[in-house]
């Protein structure tokens, strides 16, 4: 590397450590290097691939340590992978898809159907008093609400089918799952690690690490400031 490009990357690290230090380390600081380094490829490990989510729908395909766009900069739309053919129209054109199923936004509307069939959750409070969330339906599946407990695993369900499609695909090394479905924790996490075991090649399956981002939210303006680093230098 020149001088110059030395000397523009160390100030783009500079600047990226900046937005790290004011967007994730004050509450997630433990978190924070252990997240960093999976961005790059493990050291001799040329074959190694992981995929990243930010959010139910984006994945950011990474291949042998290099970010996978296509061929025109749509790749990873993971979230339009067709889960139910005769579904709900998605805002993409298409029906059924995985968002149509298990974004925040369809875990709300399913709960509300399953709700006027099933009065005896907690929910039911929740739905007859105000707009509940989908965090409402996490934090009830993490207070032991059957109801809930069941729409969160079915979610998982559909987000595992997904994936699978994605492990047979790639054969990728790791899936970090991210966004705010992923608020529930083990609830969710485990459902779909055993509908990806269900769905995919087990030669796929078994080399896959599948796990929650740790850095939440802050895992995209991190990302995109790396690349842009990257781009730069
Ligand atoms: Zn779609």
């Amino acid at each position: 590397m020149s001088d110059s490009r030395a000397a523009r990357a160390e100030s783009f690290d500079r600047v990226v450590d900046l937005a790290i230090d004011s967007v994730v380390r004050p509450s997630a600081a433990p978190h924070a290097p252990a997240v960093i380094p999976s961005i790059a490829p493990e050291s001799g490990s040329a074959s190694r691939a992981a995929l990243q989510v930010r959010v139910l729908g984006h994945f950011a395909i990474i291949l042998d340590g290099k970010l996978w766009t296509g061929a025109s900069g749509f790749a990873g739309e993971v979230g339009h992978i067709t889960i139910d053919a005769e579904g709900l129209e998605c805002v993409c054109g298409n029906t059924g898809c995985l968002e149509t199923v298990a974004s925040a936004p369809s875990i709300v509307r399913r709960a509300r159907e399953r709700l006027n069939r099933d009065s005896t959750s907690s929910l039911s409070r929740l739905g007859l008093n105000k707009n509940f969330t989908a965090d409402d339906v996490a934090h009830a599946a993490n207070e032991g609400d059957d109801f809930a407990l069941m729409m969160i695993e079915r979610t998982g369900k559909y987000i595992g089918t997904g994936v699978a499609t994605v492990i047979n695909l790639l054969n990728i090394e790791r899936i970090v799952l991210g966004g705010g479905v992923m608020d529930a924790g083990a609830l969710i996490l485990n459902p779909i690690i055993q509908e990806v075991k269900r769905r995919a090649f087990l030669r796929c399956f078994e080399v896959t690490e599948i796990v929650a981002a740790k850095l939440g939210p802050d895992a995209a303006p991190i990302g995109a400031a790396l690349l842009a680093r990257d781009a730069a230098v």
